[in-house]
């Protein structure tokens, strides 16, 4: 008989970050939550202990999920650096904002105010939320997403090595049935030690079934 799994306490970020530029306005991306929120529910149902830094998304948590709300990628920061001591494995599925409005007006932005036809909006970067909580990784487990356009298997192993982690799913977002809003995806697991499984498309449920039956076997 197969030895049963070690339950592991396992942190997962998913959806949007939401960066606010006026109490109305805001930038954000096409994130749906999806692919995090069949991880945490997936990682549930195997027994497992699983903490859900959530941005904003239309999805109910999955049961048994102790969802943390976030609206900014500095928000979803501190919450996941106040997570991670109590946790063994960090799965970031989030689609974090790479940038933030420099200001952000209490009140609306009205168009009056602003002069001539073009309005320039100046950016400023949000930290790299992987990169940030390295230094306190420890023998944690940590898993990125890299969802890309170009050559998802070669910037892949870029951001594998960039930001130190053990595991990456790399997807091909432009692909109607892959990436942001499909149930589907399509990923090439990269694992530190340069082996690599190209899987085929697949229900984003059975992809984090078989995520977290690869996690599972580095703990035994
Ligand atoms: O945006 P990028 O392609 O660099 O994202 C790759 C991985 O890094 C994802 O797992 C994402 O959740 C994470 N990330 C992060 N902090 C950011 C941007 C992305 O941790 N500011």
């Amino acid at each position: 008989m197969p030895a049963p799994n070690r339950k592991l306490r396992i942190l997962v970020s998913a959806g949007p970050t939401r960066e606010p530029l006026d109490p109305v306005r805001y930038l954000s991306n096409r994130s749906s939550g999806r692919m995090g929120y069949a991880i945490a529910g997936a990682a549930q149902q195997r027994g497992h202990a699983v903490s859900l830094v959530s941005g904003p998304v239309a999805l109910p948590p999955p049961d048994g999920v102790i969802r943390i709300p976030v609206v900014t990628a500095l928000e979803m920061l501190a919450a996941l650096r106040a997570a991670l001591p109590a946790h063994e494995v960090l799965i970031m599925a989030a689609a974090v904002a790479d940038w933030r409005p420099e200001a952000v007006s209490p009140v609306k932005t009205k168009k009056q105010a602003i002069i001539g036809d073009g309005m320039t909006l100046a950016l400023v970067r949000n930290p790299d939320i992987l990169a940030t909580l390295h230094p306190l990784k420890g023998n944690r487990l940590f898993v990125g997403f890299a969802a890309e356009t170009g050559d998802p298997v070669g910037e892949g192993w870029r951001k594998l090595h960039a930001k130190g982690l053990d595991l990456l799913l790399a997807n091909d977002v432009s692909r109607p049935d892959a990436g942001f809003e499909a149930p589907t995806n399509r990923v090439s697991l990269l694992a530190a030690d340069g082996t690599r499984e190209d899987w085929p498309l697949m229900q984003k449920t059975d992809l984090a079934v078989r995520l977290l039956e690869r996690i599972e076997t580095r703990f035994k």
